[in-house]
């Protein structure tokens, strides 16, 4: 595994960082966990795919501009080193998109996919219910066949992250009723003006109106939003989770801007108590950025991502809290109750939950890379 840039990455580096330090918007931006935080940071990545810089390793005739992996963790890193904020639209780009170039056919992504560079249609992940979490095979929200050429959906989604603010959604949804539980299930790509489906949002516990509940009552989908094909809607999600808890949605460029403001908080508020803490902290950021290049130099040969994405969602999911925990300690009583640590922190403490929790990341490893008995 070679890891010196070649000359045209280092190009790529540099052409990425001049254009984010001309273009970035004021920061800190509000949260884009509120309507108005939402429009901001919209605006802003709208902007990003104005300067070609929204999806950088998809083709150009999509919205990228045909960057290789490489140049997209390159990209990554700028972004985040930039002191820039999660993408509002990182549901759809990072994990809907790889899977409809994967599985879609080419009419859904000559549709979709240039609106979703475009942030005209943001996405959000209709997958959890009220009876299905960990246990998503046990959801209940069905499809219905309808003559006009599509489905009537009816159920209840939940836990919909920004789903509020989204105009589409990606769910899934029963559609054999009698099939076996991980059979049966179809993947459909949802209008949320369709009539018949009903978003209603709730608040987090820091006060944003981030979640939503959405309800569909008879909702009509035609057959052309059905994703990867009627009845095969599990495989279909677990190509999605694949993105969700490997590389597209936690790139290592994240972990290391997070490391490298809590070296610089170490600096301004130095407590030699946390001294060892702060270098283990950036140790596992660059561990994971480590493994990261790994998995892309085996991925742009050709390989695929498979069960490992789950030993990546426990390390990130655990660093992420651990770089908080230890910046809070450093800021002491007084100052660890408010500001981007703390919101950062409440954040990080949903990393175990969302992506499939981190006990059912541990039974996959168990089972799937460690081969041992199912209980
Ligand atoms: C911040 C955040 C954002 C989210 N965004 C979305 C979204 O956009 N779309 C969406 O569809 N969902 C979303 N979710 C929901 C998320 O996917 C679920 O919370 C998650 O899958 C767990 O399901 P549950 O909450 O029903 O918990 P449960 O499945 O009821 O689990 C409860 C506890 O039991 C443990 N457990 C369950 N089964 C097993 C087992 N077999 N072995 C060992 N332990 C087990 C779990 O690990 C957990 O600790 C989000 C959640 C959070 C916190």
């Amino acid at each position: 595994m070679d890891l010196s840039p070649t000359p045209a990455e280092g190009a790529f580096r540099e052409d990425a960082r001049a254009w984010l330090a001309t273009n970035k918007p004021e920061l800190p931006m509000p949260s884009g966990e509120t309507a108005e935080g939402f429009a901001v940071h919209r605006a802003w990545e709208r902007r990003l795919f104005e300067g070609g810089w929204s999806v950088v390793s998809w083709p150009r005739e999509y919205g990228g501009r045909d960057a290789t992996l490489w140049e997209w963790v390159i990209f990554e890193e700028e972004y985040y080193a930039a002191g820039l904020p999660q993408r509002v639209a990182q549901n759809g780009i990072f994990l809907l998109a790889p899977t409809i170039f994967e599985l879609g056919t080419q009419e859904q992504k000559e549709r979709l996919l240039p609106r979703m560079a475009g942030v005209e249609d943001m996405w959000c992940q209709g997958w959890s219910e009220p009876g299905a979490g960990s246990d998503l095979a046990a959801i209940t929200s069905r499809a219905a066949r309808d003559d006009a050429g599509g489905w009537r959906l009816t159920g209840q989604k939940t836990w919909t992250t920004r789903g509020a603010f989204c105009t589409h959604l990606f769910g899934l949804f029963r559609t054999d009723p009698d099939a076996e539980r991980h059979r049966g299930m179809t993947y459909f790509l949802v209008d949320l003006k369709t009539p018949g489906v009903t978003v209603r949002p709730v608040d987090k516990f820091d006060g944003d109106a981030g979640f939503a509940e959405v309800f569909f009552d008879g909702a009509f989908v035609p057959d052309s939003d059905v994703l990867g094909g009627v009845d095969k809607g599990w495989e279909v999600a677990m190509a999605t989770t694949g993105s969700e808890r490997g590389l597209s949605l936690r790139s290592p460029g994240r972990f290391l801007a997070v490391v490298d403001r809590l070296v610089t908080q170490y600096r301004e508020t130095p407590d030699p108590s946390l001294r060892s803490e702060v270098a283990d902290g950036w140790m596992a950021a660059q561990a994971y950025k480590l493994a990261t290049d790994m998995t892309v130099t085996r991925l742009a040969a050709g390989d695929k991502l498979g069960a490992e994405s789950s030993l990546s969602k426990v390390f990130w999911s655990e660093l992420d809290i651990a770089l908080h925990g230890t910046a809070l300690r450093l800021l002491g009583d007084d100052g660890a109750l408010e500001g981007p640590w703390m919101k950062g922190f409440q954040f990080a403490l949903a990393g175990p939950i969302y992506a499939g929790t981190n006990e059912i990341q541990r039974n996959i490893i168990a089972e799937r890379l460690l081969g041992l008995p199912r209980k």
